[in-house]
């Protein structure tokens, strides 16, 4: 039998509240899905389809691990998300049995390096580089859907330094969690183990080293983190 030439790398995991751990197969993450997010970047909150950007399985930092601030930015930023845990793979899910789908939710942060991302849209360039680098996805414990149910309306707040910079309600999301779960998986076979970062709320802003940023979405969980 063929070997590895080199061991294989471990699984990116989450722990989840209660016990035991989630595996990482794939990030997937939805770009503007809070109308007031769309307008402070510039944009037009009309319902235009939902898109997506990936990050790497290893891009997770687990809850009150540290987060290096990355190379290459000088303009770091928060967005605060809810992440959806994918536990039943599937495609082309109808947004009616999307639900069944979800293993769990955790409160996440899309951290973006916003000048890189800034450079690609001018360029019409690909938002690698400004999405998916190291230590780009601390996420909190995920809450199985068993214990909290599927919020679909609440508190979803982020904190730096104790000062609040993201207020919102789940409820404003442009598409809901049963929606994305059905536009996404008409792109891609979904997969136990996939996360989905449901795009974040007004108030995205630079952080840097030393800032502690502590978010937390009512019902779901909270996810803690220093720049270092
Ligand atoms: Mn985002």
């Amino acid at each position: 039998m063929d070997h590895f030439v080199f061991s294989p790398p471990m699984v990116s995991a989450i722990p989840v509240a209660g016990g035991g751990l989630f595996p990482v197969r794939r990030i997937f993450c939805v770009g503007r899905n809070y109308a007031e997010h769309v307008r402070e970047m510039g944009g037009d909150p009309d319902r235009e389809d939902p898109f997506f950007f990936t990050k790497p399985a290893d891009a997770v930092v687990i809850e009150g691990a540290a987060t290096p601030y990355p190379p290459a930015t000088s303009d770091l930023h928060h967005e605060m998300e809810l992440v959806v845990a994918i536990g039943a793979g599937g495609a082309e899910i109808d947004g009616a049995h999307a639900l069944d789908h979800i293993f769990g939710y955790a409160a996440g942060l899309d951290m973006t390096r916003r000048d890189l991302q800034a450079a690609a849209k001018k360029a019409g360039r690909p938002w690698d580089m400004s999405k998916g680098f190291d230590h780009s996805a601390p996420i909190g414990d995920i809450a199985p859907a068993a214990t909290i149910g599927h919020p679909a309306s609440g508190l979803i707040e982020l904190t730096v330094n104790g000062k609040v910079r993201q207020s919102s309600d789940l409820a404003k999301m442009i598409w809901t969690v049963p929606e994305t779960i059905a536009y996404l998986s008409r792109q891609v076979r979904l997969c136990a183990g996939d996360l989905i970062m449901t795009g974040t709320p007004e108030g995205v802003a630079a952080v840097v080293k030393g800032d502690v940023l502590e978010g937390r979405i009512a019902g779901v969980g909270s996810v803690r983190t220093q720049i270092t």
